[in-house]
C-alpha cells in the first residue's frame, strides 16, 4: 500500500483509490441517468406540534429508485451529488417536486402541510436560489409561509456575510428557514443568533439517550431556553421512545420527528395520513399528556 511505499515509489495512488475513483465516475453516471429517467422519489417524514398533538406537515427526503426496484438512501449519493455540478439540478428537482406535490395535496382540498427541503451546500451558495423559490412558489400558487427550508449550520460559517444575505432574501419571500442538525457543528447558539433563521433542528444524536444522559438532556434544555428566548421554535430529530416524547414535551420543545410518530413514507401514504383532521401519530398515552 502507498503508506508503506518506499522512496521513489507511486505514492497515494493505490489500486483501491482506482477502483474507487472508477465507482465514482461510474456512479455519477448512473446518477446523470436518473435524473433523465426521472428515478428520484420524495418521502415525506411527519412533524408533530407537541402542543396539539397534531401533524403539521412532514420532511421532503430524498430516494433514488433504481430501475431494478432497490431503493438507494439519500447518505450513499447526496455527498457525491453536492461535490459535482449535479448538485443544482437535483436541488431543482427537489424544490419543484415537493412543491408540485403540496399542490396537488392544496388541490384535494387536504389539510394545509408545511413541508421543508434540504439544501446543499453549493445551492445555498447560489445567488440564483431566491429567484428559483420565489418562481416555483409562484408556478405552483403555494402560500411561502408553508415551504421550509433546512440548512447545516456549517453552511453559514464559510461566509457569514453572504449568508445572512442570502437568508434575507429567503425570508423575505414568507419561506421559513431551518437549522439542520443543531449541536453536531462547532458553532454556538449565541454565534447562531446573528443569523435570521425560524426553527432549530437538535440532531438526533442528543435525542438518542435524553432519557439516560443527563448531558445530553441538559443541552436539550438550554437549547431550548436559548432558541425561545430568541424567538426560535425547536423540533427535536430522530424520536424514537414514548420516554423521549414525554421528556422533550415537559423540556418545552416544540416539535418532534422521528421513527416513533412516522417514518418517511411515499407522497401516497402521507396524503392518507393527512386526509383525517386533526390527526396525530403521538402514542395514545401521550396524547392527554401534551394537550393538558
Ligand atoms: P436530515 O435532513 O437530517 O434528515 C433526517 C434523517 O434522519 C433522514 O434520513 C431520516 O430518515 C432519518 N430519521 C428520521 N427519524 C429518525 C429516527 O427516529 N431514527 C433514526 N435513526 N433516523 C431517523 P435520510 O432520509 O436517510 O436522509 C439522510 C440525510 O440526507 C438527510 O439528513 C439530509 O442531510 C440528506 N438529504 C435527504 N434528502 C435530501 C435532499 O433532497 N437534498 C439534500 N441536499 N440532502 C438530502
Ligand atoms: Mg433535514
Ligand atoms: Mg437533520
Ligand atoms: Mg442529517
Amino acid at each position: 500500500a502507498a503508506k508503506r511505499a518506499g522512496p521513489g515509489s507511486l505514492a497515494f495512488y493505490t489500486p483501491e483509490m482506482t477502483v474507487s475513483s472508477a465507482n465514482r465516475l461510474q456512479l455519477l453516471q448512473q446518477l446523470r441517468q436518473a435524473l433523465q429517467e426521472d428515478e428520484f422519489v420524495l418521502h415525506y417524514q411527519p412533524k408533530i406540534d407537541l402542543a396539539t398533538a397534531t401533524i403539521i406537515g412532514g420532511e421532503a427526503l430524498i430516494r433514488w429508485r433504481r430501475p431494478d426496484g432497490a431503493m438507494i438512501s439519500p447518505g450513499d449519493f447526496i455527498p457525491l451529488v453536492e461535490t459535482t455540478d449535479l448538485v443544482h439540478p437535483v436541488g431543482q428537482w427537489v424544490l419543484r417536486t415537493a412543491l408540485h406535490q403540496m399542490r396537488i395535496w392544496s388541490a384535494a382540498s387536504l389539510p394545509p402541510q408545511q413541508v421543508s427541503i434540504n439544501i446543499a451546500g453549493p445551492q445555498f451558495a447560489s445567488e440564483t436560489l431566491p429567484d428559483e423559490i420565489a418562481a416555483m412558489l409562484a408556478e405552483t400558487g403555494i402560500a411561502p409561509h408553508l415551504f421550509q427550508i433546512e440548512l447545516l449550520e456549517s453552511l453559514l460559517l464559510d461566509d457569514p456575510e453572504k449568508a445572512r444575505r442570502q437568508l434575507i432574501a429567503i425570508r423575505k419571500l414568507g419561506v421559513t428557514v431551518a437549522l439542520d442538525d443543531f449541536g453536531t457543528g462547532y458553532s454556538s447558539l449565541a454565534y447562531l443568533s446573528g443569523f435570521p433563521v425560524d426553527i432549530l433542528k437538535i440532531d438526533r444524536s442528543f435525542v438518542n439517550n435524553l432519557a439516560e444522559d443527563a448531558g445530553n438532556l441538559a443541552i436539550i434544555r438550554a437549547t431550548i431556553a436559548m432558541a425561545h428566548g430568541l424567538g426560535i421554535r425547536v423540533v427535536a430529530e430522530g424520536v424514537e421512545t414514548d420516554a423521549q416524547i414525554a421528556l422533550l414535551h415537559r423540556l418545552g420543545c416544540d416539535l418532534v420527528q422521528g421513527y416513533r410518530t412516522g417514518r418517511p413514507m411515499p407522497a401516497g401514504d402521507f396524503a392518507r395520513l393527512i386526509a383525517a383532521d386533526p390527526v396525530t401519530m403521538l402514542p395514545p398515552a401521550l396524547i392527554k399528556l401534551t394537550t393538558q
